[in-house]
């Protein structure tokens, strides 16, 4: 099963950036409130993320890292609605075959949390106690120790570790109620509280986005049959540092499609400036009967049903916010 594993664990890791993401999706599925992400090196020598959702309980330590021991499925039915990011039971198993995993965890209701070492080899040693409040904890040390084909395709620290707060930004726009702290061989990177009110939100934004973003950017609220945009983008003043600055989100999960980015350049360009692209960072939300996000769940697709629909009340909403703002 190591072998399967590590051989799973190519589709699932590819790199830092793919472990965090997966443990922050793990995370969000648990409910958790806060999440601490703590890095060092890149993500190749630790990534410890720390959460305050459900907890796994003892007897279920060993079964989270054996694959397809997903408890997030109970029927083919709900495969169908899974909203709920991971849903593969593949994901753990996979970093515990590559890497040196620790997991800590406790229920409400434990006396004590337990901890579970894996060293990348087959099998756990069972559960011992460790103090640990409410929550999970997973700790992956030296990732790729024991692959070394695919440790030689890392890049640099600063390389790697800019994927991974990429991963860390995307979640951070997706769920405001969320608190999410990163830090990089012990330095604070990004600090994140939960945001409810108009301000805190805007000041999420601008943590993450950069305050220059914030400041010029048209802000977006529009609705029309049973679509909603809401959002931010970026006035032709707006010059990016980031290379990249375009977050869109269907019903909280972010996507790359064209129809979005047709319409988003389309109505950009005809009011504001043609040639150059957006910065934005926009939610679109649409009774889920009308979109499938199901295609796959690590490539960002999604598919309308109505996509002719969706385009057009993209680029009138956004092309009427714009041309109000006056350029
Ligand atoms: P999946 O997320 O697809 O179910 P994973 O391999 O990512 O599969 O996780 C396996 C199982 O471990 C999950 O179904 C869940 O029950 C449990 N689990 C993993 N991470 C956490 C966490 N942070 N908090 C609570 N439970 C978790
Ligand atoms: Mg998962």
């Amino acid at each position: 099963t190591r072998l399967i594993n590590q051989i799973a664990a190519g589709e699932v890791v590819e790199r830092p950036s793919s472990v965090v993401k997966e443990l922050l999706e793990n995370s969000l599925d648990a409910g958790a409130g806060c999440i601490q992400v703590d890095v060092e090196q890149g993500g190749r020598r630790r990534i410890r993320i720390r959460d305050d959702g459900c907890g796994i309980p003892r007897h279920e330590l060993a079964l989270a890292l054996s694959r397809h021991a997903t408890s997030k499925i109970a029927s083919l039915e709900d495969l169908e609605r899974v909203a709920s990011l991971g849903f593969r039971g593949e994901a753990l198993p996979s970093i515990a075959s590559v890497s040196r995993l620790t997991l800590i965890s406790a229920v409400a209701g434990d006396d004590s949390g337990w901890r579970l070492q894996g060293d990348g080899s087959d099998g756990f040693d069972s559960p011992e106690p460790a103090p640990h409040p409410v929550g999970t904890t997973v700790d992956v040390k030296d990732l790729f120790f024991n692959v070394p084909a695919r440790r030689k395709f890392l890049r640099t620290e600063r390389t790697e570790y800019g994927h991974l707060e990429e991963v860390v930004r995307r979640i951070g726009l997706s769920r405001f109620d969320v608190t999410l702290a990163l830090t990089h061989n012990g330095k604070t990177t990004l600090r994140l509280p939960a945001a409810s009110s108009t301000a805190e939100r805007d000041q999420r934004v601008a943590q993450v986005c950069g305050p220059a973003f914030i400041e010029q950017s048209v802000h977006i609220q529009q609705a029309s049959a049973g679509l909603k945009l809401e959002g931010w983008i970026g006035l032709p003043t707006f010059s990016r540092s980031q290379a990249d600055l375009q977050y869109f989100y269907v019903n909280g999960r972010m996507v790359r499609d064209k129809v979005v980015s047709h319409a988003v350049r389309q109505a950009y360009q005809d009011v504001l400036y043609h040639g150059r692209h957006p910065a934005f960072v926009l939610y679109l939300t649409l009774d889920p009967m009308l979109v499938d996000v199901n295609a796959h769940p690590a490539k960002h697709e999604v598919r309308f049903r109505e996509s002719r629909m969706v385009h057009d009340f993209l680029f009138s909403s956004l092309h009427r916010a714009l041309a109000e703002s006056g350029p």
